[in-house]
């Protein structure tokens, strides 16, 4: 299959979880799939609160399995007004159990997440992988044509844009992006505890952002600080003794002791949305078709839902033998995929803002929205 004359009918560049999941879906739907994604240890120690129909999809996938027991179920949300203003909002819980559910979701390492889509991949024999970059993309009237950073050559009839923030598949398909920089960054690291999170993911308003304790398996759980930029780095400058104790006050001690974990990483936020979400036979997943801030937790799982939507269409297109990357099916991911993105970016964008505004009907109005948009 290392063969550069071979066309494929679909790649996927970019091996993060969106591409991965893409890969492995596309495979599953009867296409002849190449992977063209670098073989990296993940870098950053960032978690996924996995919500919704995200679960039913890694169990399509087959690797819910390998995830489980390393995830955590969220089974409480509490949000906490600690703006320190002088009328505050009233504390919120909603509990899974309200509407039925064993759990909201669950929160998992993306580490491990990676760790069991690359499994998972290594499995498919209809998936071809290759351990490269993409280094130029070339979108024609029946093929796009990739060129790897080896200078060898792959071509097929759709390319699926897994490559992130800056992505090249999506500049090469001509596809403008509207970006608007968020006066704010986020901080994340785990940290270990003497009390039981007991499941509850805790979410802190705080004038500048929120700072969310979202439980991990064990006595652990995923920092996630948002604060003004420059707080944010001073915070990551702190040496670990520092930083537990910084962490310990600004849970007000629910967890008890509280000891950060090795590895925290800075996210400067911003809301990135592009013109389309497909054109010239590349069709974009993942963080190369939406940038949301970390409110409510929606990037990743809306990410899986690109992944599951262009796989579903793509089997249809292959059904009927059409061509997967045909500007009508290109039209149609663009379809399943725009309502549930602009409405999710402008509700975590609405969400966002009224956390820093101080009109306090907003907050209370924020949280049944957050509420919302995690179910
Ligand atoms: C602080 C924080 C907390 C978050 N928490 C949550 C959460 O709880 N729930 C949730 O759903 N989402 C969450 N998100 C969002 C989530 O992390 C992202 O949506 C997700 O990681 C993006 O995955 P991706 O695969 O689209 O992009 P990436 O992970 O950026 O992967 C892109 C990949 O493409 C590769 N690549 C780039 N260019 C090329 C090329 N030319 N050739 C080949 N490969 C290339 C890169 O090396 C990379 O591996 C959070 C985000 C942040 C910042």
């Amino acid at each position: 299959m290392n063969d550069a004359s071979v066309a494929f009918d679909v790649a996927v560049v970019g091996g993060g979880p969106a591409g991965l999941a893409a890969a492995i879906a596309l495979v599953q739907a009867g296409a002849n799939t190449a992977l063209i994604a670098r073989r990296a240890p993940y870098a950053d120690n960032r978690t996924t609160a996995l919500l919704g129909g995200s679960i039913d999809f890694l169990h399509e996938l087959g690797i819910w399995s390998q995830c489980q027991d390393k995830a955590a179920p969220l089974q409480t949300m509490r949000l906490v007004d600690d703006t320190g203003r002088l009328i505050r909002a009233p504390e919120v819980r909603f509990s899974c159990q309200e509407i039925g559910l064993d759990a909201f979701g669950y929160n998992i390492e993306n580490s491990a997440l990676i760790a069991a889509l690359e499994q998972r991949a290594a499995e498919l024999s209809r998936l071809t992988r290759f351990d490269d970059e993409a280094e130029t993309v070339s979108p024609g009237d029946t093929m796009v044509t990739v060129r790897t950073g080896n200078g060898e050559t792959r071509s097929a009839r759709l390319l699926i844009g897994a490559d992130g923030r800056q992505s090249l598949c999506r500049e090469a398909a001509g596809i403008t992006v509207r970006r608007r920089e968020l006066n704010q960054a986020a901080l994340t690291f785990n940290i270990s505890h003497s009390r039981s999170h007991c499941g509850i993911s805790t979410e802190f308003h705080t004038q500048h952002g929120p700072c969310v304790f979202v439980p991990l398996h064990g006595e652990r759980c995923s920092v996630v600080w948002v604060g003004l930029p420059k707080e944010a780095e001073r915070l990551s400058l702190l040496s670990d003794d520092e930083l537990s104790e910084a962490a310990e006050k600004q849970s007000h001690s629910i967890l008890g002791r509280v000891r950060v974990e090795g590895g925290r990483h800075l996210f400067p936020l911003a809301i990135e949305r592009p013109a389309q979400f497909a054109r010239h036979r590349v069709a974009l997943v993942g963080e190369a078709a939406h940038v949301v801030p970390p409110i409510g937790a929606q990037g990743l799982n809306m990410g899986l839902r690109d992944a599951g939507d262009i796989a579903v269409i793509v089997r249809e297109a292959l059904a009927s033998g059409e061509d997967p990357g045909a500007p009508e099916i290109l039209s149609r991911y663009g379809w399943a995929r725009r309502g549930d993105i602009m409405t999710r970016t402008l509700a975590i964008d609405w969400a966002n803002r009224s956390l820093l505004n101080d009109f306090l009907p907003l907050q209370s109005l924020r949280a049944a929205g957050l509420h919302l948009i995690c179910l």
